[in-house]
């Protein structure tokens, strides 16, 4: 399969990691929009979070358990915001179930 992400994830293409366990894998996006910009991936190929069920949401909950433990590697004491994109109108540009981590600074005004 030819996803950039479970290419990053293997280690055929190098990222600067900010996370690893078990179940996900955290990298700083190599175009970021923040101060701190990470990208956190699930270690299975999930297209999007559209495409979670019974038998893989085992994958979000664990990158949720994951996320304040990044914000605290990361000194996010102030907030930060998590970010996921869907398909064509959400502007998913990479196919593999992805969550933004947005922070290290005031972030602009929120869409929600
Ligand atoms: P999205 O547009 O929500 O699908 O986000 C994909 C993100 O992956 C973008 O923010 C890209 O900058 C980022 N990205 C793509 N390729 C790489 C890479 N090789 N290393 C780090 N981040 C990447």
């Amino acid at each position: 399969m030819d996803c950039i992400f479970c290419s990053i994830i293997a280690g055929e293409i190098p990222s600067t990691k900010v996370w690893e366990d078990d179940y996900c894998y955290a990298f700083r996006d190599i175009n970021p929009q923040a101060k701190d910009h990470v990208v956190i991936v699930p270690r299975a190929h999930i297209e999007s979070a559209d495409k979670i069920y019974a038998g893989n949401s085992v994958y979000v909950s664990k990158i949720f358990e994951a996320i304040p433990k990044i914000a605290a590697a990361l000194n996010l004491e102030n907030g930060y915001r998590i970010i996921t994109n869907i398909g064509e109108h959400g502007c998913q540009s990479v196919k593999h179930l992805h969550f933004h981590l947005l922070g290290g600074e005031q972030l602009p005004e929120k869409i929600v």
